[in-house]
């Protein structure tokens, strides 16, 4: 099983990866934390992303078709992967399109979780005041930042998959249990489909 979870930043797409993972024993390939690592270990990478990181906007897409087409090409990723935080441009989109096309993959589902924004700032404003500590960038002003990158550049996305009508949507506003059974229901639709093909 392939898929891409995409969702604004606080959607929950990498609590609601994790528990895919465990359910259908396939790898998380989340890009944020593939970075994180970078820049913890100091590589020429991770060197270059850490400001753009911190201050909420996008690593430049050649540097993340790379890090994407290396990994997928892994062993681990051969019985299937979730991509968490990829693409997040039109131009990765279609990167991410060639790549498969050349290793023979498709995509099972491409399901963006739908938040109310605003209720996320409200999340995030909140457990700043209350922990104090946070992400570098998970304080409310880089929020804001990174939600307005999301709209501009990420949002596109979601077009590009329901353009090749492989996109669909759940409410990412419930429990997280409901989110889940929600992803999980398209999934199955998808290998329903996949099964009659
Ligand atoms: P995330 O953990 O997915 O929220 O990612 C944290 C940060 O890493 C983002 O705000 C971006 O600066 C960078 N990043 C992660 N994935 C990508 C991507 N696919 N393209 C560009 N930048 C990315």
């Amino acid at each position: 099983m392939r898929l891409i979870l995409l969702g604004p930043p606080g959607a929950g797409k990498g609590t609601q990866a994790q528990r895919l993972v465990e359910q259908y024993g396939i790898v998380q390939l989340s890009t944020g934390d593939m970075l994180r690592a970078a820049v913890a270990a100091g590589t020429p990478v991770g060197l270059r992303a850490r400001e753009i990181m911190d201050r909420g906007d996008l690593v430049p897409d050649d540097v993340m078709i790379e890090i994407i087409s290396d990994r997928i090409a892994r062993d681990d990723a051969r019985k299937g992967f979730i991509l968490d935080g990829f693409p997040r441009t039109v131009a990765q989109a279609e990167a991410l399109d060639k790549l498969l096309a050349q290793h023979g993959l498709g995509l099972d589902a491409v399901i963006e979780i739908v938040v109310d924004e605003e209720a996320l700032l409200a999340r995030i404003e909140k457990r700043a005041r209350e922990s104090g500590q946070a992400r570098a960038d998970d304080t409310p002003e880089t929020f804001r930042k990174r939600i307005s990158v999301y709209r501009a550049q990420t949002a596109p996305v979601a077009g590009h998959y329901r353009a090749k009508g492989m996109l669909s949507q759940v409410d990412g506003m419930g429990t997280m249990d409901g989110v889940f059974s929600a992803i999980s229901g398209v999934l199955e639709g998808s290998r329903a489909v996949a099964g009659r093909a």
